[in-house]
């Protein structure tokens, strides 16, 4: 899961990198409204956190903008402002949530992952399919046979993608897009690697390989 932090209080942003990074989520930072525009106009990011008071402009213009061209991205508001006519003009430019500063980054994960959620429609906060778990926040897969296994940041990544989107063909690519920060190791071939690993630890009939299309995690063992 991508996330695209755009904040200009550079402390503010590194700390969110951080928090986030170990939340499990890859995470980019912007720091001013053109960055921040440009960014999530060009990365299919799974949220947006998006601080309103920026140098260059206001968050609520970032926002509408990608509104009008049809970017859907799940977006929380974070800003100091937190006056009831601030949110109200947040929600009427097409946020999904609203955190006021200061905040405490376990509210703001717990929150990001609701609309992670509420994108894919999933109800339940563990994510599982038959026979498998996933405890997002010790970042480990419980099978049905018992076993626990511990996962490495992107293998964690890569499955809670897979989980979102069981039974859906997902490509090289678009895996590669979720699963990997702007500036990390973009190489699909690499993807190939963790799907190896993956299925050293669920099985290997689990994901299958759609020759020329990518990756299916079946739903059902
Ligand atoms: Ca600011």
């Amino acid at each position: 899961m991508r996330v695209l932090v755009v904040e200009d209080n550079p402390a503010l942003a590194e700390g969110l990198k951080q928090d986030l990074g170990h939340a499990g989520f890859a995470v980019d930072c912007a720091f001013d409204a053109r960055e921040g525009l440009f960014m999530g106009t060009q990365e299919p990011y799974d949220v947006v956190v998006l601080d309103l008071g920026l140098p260059d402009g206001c968050g609520l213009d970032v926002l509408r903008a990608w509104r009008t061209r049809g970017n859907d991205v799940p977006v929380l508001i974070l800003t100091a402002w937190d006056a009831w006519h601030q949110k109200v003009d947040g929600f009427n430019a097409g946020a999904d949530d609203y955190l006021g500063k200061p905040f405490h980054v376990e509210e703001l994960i717990a929150r990001i992952k609701a609309l992670i959620r509420r994108r894919h429609a999933a109800v339940h906060p563990e994510l599982s399919v038959e026979g498998m778990t996933l405890d997002e926040e010790r970042q480990q897969v419980s099978l049905n046979d018992g076993t626990v296994h511990q996962l490495t940041g992107t293998e964690f990544r890569l499955l809670r993608y897979f989980l979102l989107n069981p039974d859906k063909v997902l490509s090289k690519t678009r895996l590669t897009e979720h699963v990997y920060e702007y500036d990390g190791d973009r190489d699909s071939n690499v993807i190939e690697v963790y799907i190896k690993r993956l299925r050293g630890l669920l099985g290997k009939d689990r994901i299958e390989t759609r020759r020329g299309q990518g990756y299916v995690l079946r739903g059902k063992p």
